[in-house]
């Protein structure tokens, strides 16, 4: 039986007649940069994350960078971030003119370790930017605290944890800005790119708001340099019919992980921790296990797709060679580099496919 690792296609068959109709009513409105789409997304993304305010952007890259100039990181400061993430996270800091400062992952939940972020802070460090990495929330809490006393900003990388939560509160809304990304792959994705900012501080909001549009407020007045990083009205149309299944696909993707928790119990691979704090997403299920590469081409053998998040951490990747560390720097997120395989999770995902999938993982280890 094949088994996809993500089927996009058949999420659009469960909502094509209102999708259709959205962006044809977009069309026949003949609007498509900044109108009403994009402002009510926004209203109804603030709203589900708990916060006051929320931009549309470009990108969830492009999200990071802004909420980075925004909260004034750029030459001369530095910020504490994880070397096992999406290279997106680290491209911002570099973008902005920052130095990264990488501090290593708990082996339980692959997100930075906070216990050793004191370690990392220097005179110029000036922000934090912990990433939820799979849609698991970081221990906020306790991250929180140490920014306070450090006098830190915290800016959460939430791409990969819509919906999440970290004690009962929404991930990205705990620091001075949250990133979300709508990257197809994502719990809530475009049909495209597309990201967001979600702030309770109304004069961030208003810069990014300026940032994102040229530095214009007013036509050909450009107040500030800055991009062209809107999410166009298309794709918030989209979202915004997506959005109101979010919860639902949020509780499916948790109902297809219990099933494999369950079914891959004596199996001798490691399924992914869930802290009493949080409440994961599962925009990705990674397992970790012995013989990876050998268990991912004996899947591949069985027609059944997974992927790697990630092969290699960001600190041995030849672009940020520049930061001078070498093997042995971040040993955790080596070892966890080398450990874990993402298996198919998403919500149109059948039983019987996660069946056959924990099937084939117990046989190659029998
Ligand atoms: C996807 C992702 C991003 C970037 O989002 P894009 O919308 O693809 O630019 C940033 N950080 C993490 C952790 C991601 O997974």
């Amino acid at each position: 039986m094949k088994v996809e690792f993500l089927d996009l296609k058949a999420q659009y068959e469960g909502i094509k007649d209102e999708v259709d109709s959205a962006i044809a009513d977009v069309l026949r409105g003949g609007k498509f940069i900044l109108g009403e789409e994009v402002l009510r997304l926004e209203e109804e993304i603030a709203s589900y994350c708990g916060v006051k305010y929320a931009v549309g952007v470009a990108s969830g890259t492009d999200a990071l960078v802004l909420a980075l100039r925004v909260c004034g990181i750029g030459e001369g400061s530095s910020v504490i971030t994880t070397p096992f993430t999406f290279v997106a996270t680290v491209e911002a800091i570099f973008r902005v003119g920052a130095k990264v400062i990488f501090c290593d992952i708990n082996p339980q939940t692959l997100n930075i370790d906070v216990s050793k972020l004191h370690e990392k802070i220097t005179g110029d460090t000036k922000a934090i930017l912990p990433v939820h990495l799979y849609g698991h929330s970081v221990e906020m809490i306790s991250l929180m605290e140490a920014a306070r006393k450090h006098n830190l900003i915290v800016i959460e990388d939430a791409a990969q944890a819509l919906g999440g939560e970290c004690e009962g509160k929404k991930l990205g809304s705990f620091g001075k800005a949250g990133c979300l990304s709508f990257f197809p792959t994502k719990i809530l994705g475009a049909y495209g790119d597309g990201g967001m900012v979600v702030t309770d501080d109304e004069k961030l909001q208003d810069m990014i708001r300026l940032l994102r549009a040229h530095g214009s407020k007013q036509k050909y007045n450009c107040e500030t340099r800055g991009y062209n990083s809107r999410l166009d009205e298309l794709q918030a149309a989209i979202l915004r019919v997506k959005l109101k299944k979010v919860d639902t696909w949020i509780t499916l993707r948790r109902n297809i992980a219990k099933l494999y928790r369950e079914q891959l119990e004596d199996t001798g691979v490691i399924v992914p921790f869930e802290a009493k704090y949080a409440k994961h997403v599962y925009n990705y299920y990674c397992l970790r296990c012995r013989q990876r590469d050998k268990l991912k081409n004996y899947l591949a053998s069985k027609q059944i797709q997974t992927a790697i998040y990630y092969p290699v951490p960001l600190h041995l990747q030849d672009g940020f060679k520049s930061l001078g560390f070498k093997r042995g720097d971040f040993p955790v997120a080596e070892k966890m580099a080398e450990e874990v395989l993402a298996i198919p999770i998403f919500p149109e995902l059948s039983d019987t496919h996660v069946h056959c999938v924990a099937d084939a993982i117990r046989s190659f280890y029998r």
